[in-house]
């Protein structure tokens, strides 16, 4: 056979081989604090490196475009089965599609499904904690396509306390008419009250569609409230707490419902329309090596090991906030239920990019991000932390405790860069390059977290 078949990635491409190993030790030696991230495990990684990435499947089990699908049809079956196990659903309310190749495209399939072009939503302003697929648009810009295709009026959070304004959301909700009202979050430490979106989008005659991508490994281990009471579609990632392969889910509810409009029987078809809106609609052949991956994360995300993971990385979450609040920083909302927290950085004379840059450099990874009230989406104030991927590393509260220091000196090092360069990031960053003790104390700080960070073991191929 020809040799570039045959050959390991090691052999045969060395020079890319390179760039992955590097990768990996990045991995290794960071503290990775990005809260939608997470390490998978191996058995999700044996999946996604298998043969099943060969076989076109267009269609959905039992009516499929193409030849040869007994085996795949086997395995997407398993994986929708595993889906409504994990998260506690009848097969005769709820089924799934777990087809969509990401949140992204899972999120723009609902509204395909669900909406005519132009049809109207509603979602959590992306600086306020939203997902950009809640409908984003700036003054200037629609920035996501779900504001260019549809038509989108933000909800947002109270900025004094940080949580999200609901009344206001009523008022203009009756307002606006939405069609969809959308509860899900990507920055947002709190949980939600679904109820109280039932009630609004009731009062509309909307639909409620959660997208719990970040908070799905919470949810599926009963730690946190579930979205599914109340929702008429719930979309997910199975990436993120979940810990599963790079995907996405779409569940729907099935039949005859009577929550919406007051205990009035009110006939659902959304089988048919969120089924459709993936394939053909939006996609094409399905990801089968992904779809093997969500069946075996929605195993893993039943067991009691699960379950001590996502109480763990709660309870991580909750000790790196006490921690901060210790060391003096602002938490938004003040604390935290979920697996994130968003440091709020005003009162520390820094920017979310200026604190970002130096824990890179120390080998911290976390994201700036908008803290609410923030006056330009553009130079926010918020740096956000999340617990997932640390404590899938096996981290406990005490590591934390370390982790909080860690974080505390190089927001230290922060202000002494900037007492040199002055308020602007571009000399920020040309002192943080080019000073010779700020290089000295970097270099010291980076050693010593990836001492730390490197004692704990990684899932993984390589
Ligand atoms: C991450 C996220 C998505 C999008 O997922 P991708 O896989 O990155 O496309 C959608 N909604 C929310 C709330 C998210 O946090």
């Amino acid at each position: 056979m020809n040799d570039m078949l045959e050959k390991d990635l090691e052999e045969y491409d060395p020079e890319l081989y390179r760039i992955i190993a590097q990768e990996s030790e990045r991995q290794r030696l960071g503290l990775e604090l990005i809260a939608s991230e997470n390490f998978t495990s191996r058995s999700v990684l044996q999946c996604l490196g298998s043969c099943l990435h060969n076989k076109y499947s267009e269609g959905l089990p039992g009516k499929r475009y193409y030849g040869g699908n007994e085996y795949i049809d086997e395995i997407e079956i398993l994986a929708q089965r595993r889906c409504l196990e994990a998260f506690g659903l009848s097969p005769s309310e709820w089924g799934c599609n777990v087809q969509p190749y990401s949140g992204s495209p899972a999120n723009f399939a609902v509204y395909t499904g669900l909406l005519e072009p132009h049809g109207r939503i509603m979602g959590l302003d992306l600086p306020d904690g939203g997902h950009l697929t809640h409908g984003f648009f700036t003054n200037n810009k629609k920035i996501s396509a779900t504001s260019i295709f549809f038509e989108s009026m933000p909800y947002k959070v109270n900025p004094d306390t940080g949580l999200i304004d609901y009344d206001q959301l009523s008022y203009d909700a009756k307002l606006f008419k939405p069609k969809i009202i959308i509860a899900g979050v990507s920055c947002y430490s709190r949980c939600l009250d679904y109820k109280k979106f039932r009630e609004i989008a009731d009062e509309n005659n909307a639909y409620l569609f959660s997208d719990m991508a970040h908070i799905a490994g919470l949810v599926a281990a009963g730690i946190i409230p579930s979205p599914f009471k109340y929702s008429d579609v719930v979309s997910t990632t199975t990436h993120k707490t979940l810990r599963g392969p790079r995907a996405g889910v779409i569940f729907y509810r099935k039949g005859i419902r009577d929550i919406r409009k007051n205990g009035e029987t009110v006939m659902y078809d959304l089988e048919d329309k969120i089924n459709q809106a993936v394939f053909p609609g939006l996609q094409g052949g399905p990801h089968n090596h992904a779809i093997a991956g969500i069946a075996v994360a929605m195993k893993q995300a039943t067991t009691h090991n699960f379950f001590k993971y996502q109480e763990q990385v709660v309870a991580n979450a909750k000790r790196l906030c006490s921690q901060l609040q210790n060391l003096g920083y602002k938490i938004s909302t003040d604390g935290t239920d979920l697996h994130m927290l968003l440091v709020d950085l005003r009162s520390n004379n820094l920017t979310g990019s200026k604190a970002e840059k130096v824990l890179e450099t120390i080998s911290i990874a976390c994201n700036k991000n908008t803290v609410p009230g923030d006056k330009s989406a553009l130079n926010p104030h918020g740096l956000r932390l999340g617990t997932p991927a640390l404590t899938t590393r096996g981290l406990k509260e005490e590591d934390f405790d370390r982790v909080a220091i860690y974080i505390h000196k190089g927001l230290q090092l922060a202000n002494e860069i900037t007492l040199k360069s002055g308020p602007k990031l571009v000399d920020f960053n040309n002192v943080l390059k080019s000073d010779a003790t700020i290089q000295q104390k970097v270099n010291d700080l980076k050693e010593e977290v990836e001492n730390f960070a490197g004692k704990f073991p990684l899932p993984g191929l390589f």
